[in-house]
């Protein structure tokens, strides 16, 4: 290939999607975000211009960006950035990249009813993605965010600025150990939850994320317990429990909320149908 042969918009995108088709399941997707990043348009002008012509130095960083991806890297880490809830969000190798799926649970805690200016805990926050997309929609809630990890609290930290949504307080807690002291009319979490032992784990972007966002003990569940255990001691009288968790774990999570005395326990599924978000109340 020379880089003369593939220079046009049109042509550099065909280019590239015949270099991911065999290793990426999102081989357009992805060609044409990469594009998009390198030549920092937007994707009507991709589809207006497909004659327009790249300067060397665009296809040059256009290949680079192709080969990281043919390698296994996700265009989020390549990028740098992925938009969830709307907004953009910085990510790294430090957490996990947003999904999709976990806009369900930012619309679910939206959808409850809570005092105008509720205490609201993301526990987990990696990067930041839940506690920053419910400040932006909710400003007068009070939110505090944690994780464990102290690189995503800086990512957390840096998204929380450049979004300029400074009310969110963000620190590093093991669970609940920094806010022992501390009650929330609603607690949110995106947990770790895929079993260690899922082969899933070695195909596709997780590889690329941290096993501590990912897995945890007793088949996935050990954090959806323990946090669930945790926050009946957290939460103020008929306060939310809301938990993201795998497409399979909704009927034990709920079986444990009840079991744990939770109320009004309920699942909502996600935009692919999926059971997703698991929710309770606290009543005494
Ligand atoms: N939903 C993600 C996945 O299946 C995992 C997110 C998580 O463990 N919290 O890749």
């Amino acid at each position: 290939m020379t880089q003369s042969s593939y220079s046009t918009i049109a042509e550099a995108l065909q280019w590239a999607y015949s270099q991911l088709a065999a290793t990426s399941e999102s081989a357009h997707v992805d060609a044409e975000a990469l594009l998009l990043h390198c030549m920092n348009k937007n994707r009507s002008f991709l589809y207006t211009w497909p004659e327009r012509q790249l300067t060397s130095e665009q296809f040059k960083a256009y290949s680079q960006m192709i080969a990281k991806r043919q390698s296994g890297t996700p265009v989020a880490h390549i990028i740098g950035e992925r938009e969830f809830w709307s907004l953009p969000f910085i990510v790294n190798e430090s957490t996990l990249i947003p999904r999709p799926d976990t806009e369900i649970l930012v619309e679910t805690a939206l959808n409850l009813s809570v005092r105008h200016n509720a205490k609201v805990l993301d526990l987990g926050t990696g990067t930041g993605a839940i506690a920053l997309a419910l400040a932006s929609e909710r400003p007068k809630w009070r939110i505090t965010a944690i994780d464990k990890v102290p690189e995503a609290v800086e990512l957390a930290k840096a998204n929380r600025g450049n979004l300029n949504l400074t009310e969110v307080e963000i620190i590093q807690s093991d669970w609940f150990s920094a806010v022992e002291q501390r009650d929330f009319d609603l607690i949110v979490s995106n947990p770790p939850y895929i079993d260690e032992a899922d082969e899933h784990l070695h195909l596709g972007d997780v590889r690329f994320e941290p096993q501590s966002a990912l897995t945890a003990g007793n088949e996935g569940y050990a954090d959806l317990y323990y946090i669930a255990e945790q926050a009946r001691a957290h939460l103020l009288p008929g306060g939310y429990l809301l938990l993201e968790h795998g497409y399979e774990q909704a009927i034990k999570v709920r079986e444990k909320l009840i079991e744990l005395g939770y109320q009004n326990v309920a699942t909502v599924r996600d935009f692919g149908s999926n059971d997703r978000c698991t929710l309770g109340q606290w009543a005494d």
